[in-house]
């Protein structure tokens, strides 16, 4: 092992779309980066993979939504297409052991249930406009709200047992959580910045609108193919060593190190995992406290592709909602041609955790037989069933996102994103639009990146190097 095997301005660890934009935006601006990145590809939390039959399959995130303008953006300068979620028909509610099929965004086996559940959504939205996105910890309630949790707030607000159970459907698939889990403000936060939960949870005119023709970790590909060499795989950062004016970063275990060394760090990645590196000096003790008040989400995604989306032939969407079993939420994931079928369920929040134990096999014939009572019996007999536990992910133990516990944003919120001399922070859940989502992992990238540029002495994004000499 050399003193310093790399030297360069910025280091940046993980390669997800944070890191990436955060690089990209320096790597534009003149400034000398590195990427270290623990796996053996770029995209973390993105991850399009080719299945053993032949079939695309997005493991991770896959949609794209109305305002989602970074992400949009990048499409277009990278010539990736999107296409809508297949919608047209209806939908199946599965409750109580009984199958229903609905239109529209609500089920409505039980129509007060269904009018007190859309009740319960504004007033959560309506209520979320009142948190800063900025600062949440500095909403003119936030002890209050931060000392409670959403499912505290169902528990009050929402009587039929209908309501809450759709409710707690939606919220599992957008945090991987369980309501008693997520701290009211930071629920609001989250809501805020994407939209509010109607928005969250509708594909026409929300958060799964559309999808990207050949899968979403094309854009992360895009992005690392115009930073070459500087991106370095299979990188796995040991530790980082901090000062004013100077970072070393070690990677590798310790019979392989290599050390890099730089001015900053930006470090792009959900909090729980930052704190998983040794830090020295330690982090400042309210840093590593919000970490670990910030767990990741529990899901797991599983695909079932089949030769043909037969459930379009009976007039279904392949939208599903079901207050039992493991599968609470399945779409339609069909490639745009139609070429071959693919339904997409998410196991979350409490399913998730209890079914890690069963295994593989067993999550599969669970999935299988509840695909089944859903959309008829062609559903058990799929070509090949693909899935995702994101929990074992080593670098990223969890998903969709981290969520904040009670009284983690009031009491230690400002640490989420405050820089430590020469270290930064990035990743989406540092964003203050679109937080937990792909959109708010680029913009976060871009933000730490014009943070790391001021710092240094660069005039600002696009605007070349300050100085009395002049540098452009
Ligand atoms: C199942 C699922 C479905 C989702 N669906 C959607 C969706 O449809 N639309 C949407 O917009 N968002 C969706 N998301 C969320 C979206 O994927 C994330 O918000 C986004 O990818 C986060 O990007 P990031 O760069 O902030 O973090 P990450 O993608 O987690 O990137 C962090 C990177 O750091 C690396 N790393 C970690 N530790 C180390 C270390 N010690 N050394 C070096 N590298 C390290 C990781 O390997 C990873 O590459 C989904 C996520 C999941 C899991």
């Amino acid at each position: 092992m050399t003193a310093v095997d790399l030297e360069c301005e910025v280091v940046v660890v993980g390669a997800g779309f944070a890191g990436l934009s955060a690089a990209r935006q320096l790597a534009r601006d003149g400034v000398d980066v590195v990427v270290v990145e623990a796996r053996d590809r770029v995209g973390g939390r993105s991850w399009t993979v080719e299945t053993p039959g032949g079939f695309h399959v997005d493991r991770g995130g896959q949609w794209i939504g109305p305002t989602q303008d970074h992400l949009q953006a990048l499409a277009d300068e990278l010539g990736v297409s999107t296409f809508p979620t297949f919608t047209t028909g209806e939908a199946v509610e599965w409750r109580d052991g009984v199958r229903h099929t609905y239109s529209g965004l609500i089920p409505t086996s039980d129509h007060a249930a269904a009018a007190e559940g859309v009740e319960a959504i504004l007033d959560l939205d309506l209520a979320a406009l009142e948190v800063p996105l900025v600062a949440p910890w500095e909403a003119a309630d936030a002890a209050s709200l931060d000392g409670q949790t959403l499912g505290t707030w169902l528990g009050a607000h929402v009587e039929a047992p209908a309501a809450r159970d759709m409710l707690n459907v939606a919220v599992k698939a957008v945090f991987g959580a369980e309501p008693e889990e997520l701290s009211l403000l930071f629920t609001l936060f989250y809501l805020h910045g994407g939209g509010g939960l109607t928005n969250l949870v509708r594909t026409t005119g929300g958060a799964q609108e559309r999808r990207f023709v050949g899968g979403s970790q094309q854009l992360a590909l895009g992005m690392a193919a115009e930073l070459g060499d500087r991106v370095v795989l299979e990188a796995p950062v040991e530790s980082i060593e901090h000062g004013a004016d100077q970072v070393t970063v070690t990677v590798g275990r310790a019979d392989a190190q290599r050390r890099v060394r730089g001015r900053r760090v930006i470090v792009a990645m959900a909090p729980a995992m930052s704190v998983r590196m040794r830090w020295s000096p330690p982090l400042p003790g309210v840093r590593d406290q919000l970490a670990m008040r910030m767990p990741m989400g529990s899901v797991t995604k599983i695909h079932a592709l089949y030769e043909h989306p037969f459930w379009r032939d009976q007039g279904l969407n392949g939208q599903l909602v079901s207050n039992q079993g493991a599968l609470r939420s399945t779409f339609d994931d069909s490639p745009v041609d139609g070429s071959h079928g693919a339904l997409v369920g998410f196991i979350a929040g409490n399913e998730c955790r209890q079914l890690e134990r069963a295994g593989p096999d067993a999550r599969q014939r669970t999935v299988l037989a509840e695909l089944q009572r859903a959309f008829g019996p062609r559903a058990a007999e799929p070509l090949e069933v693909i899935e995702q536990h994101w929990p074992s992910e080593p670098f990223t133990r969890g998903g969709p996102v981290a969520y904040a516990v009670p009284g983690a944003l009031s009491g230690f919120g400002p640490a989420l994103r405050e820089p430590i001399g020469s270290v930064h922070w990035a990743g989406t859940e540092t964003a203050t639009e679109w937080c937990g989502y792909l959109d708010g992992a680029l913009s976060s990238g871009v933000r730490a990146a014009a943070e790391v540029l001021m710092a240094l002495g660069y005039r600002g994004p696009g605007r070349g190097r300050g100085g009395s000499d002049g540098d452009t």
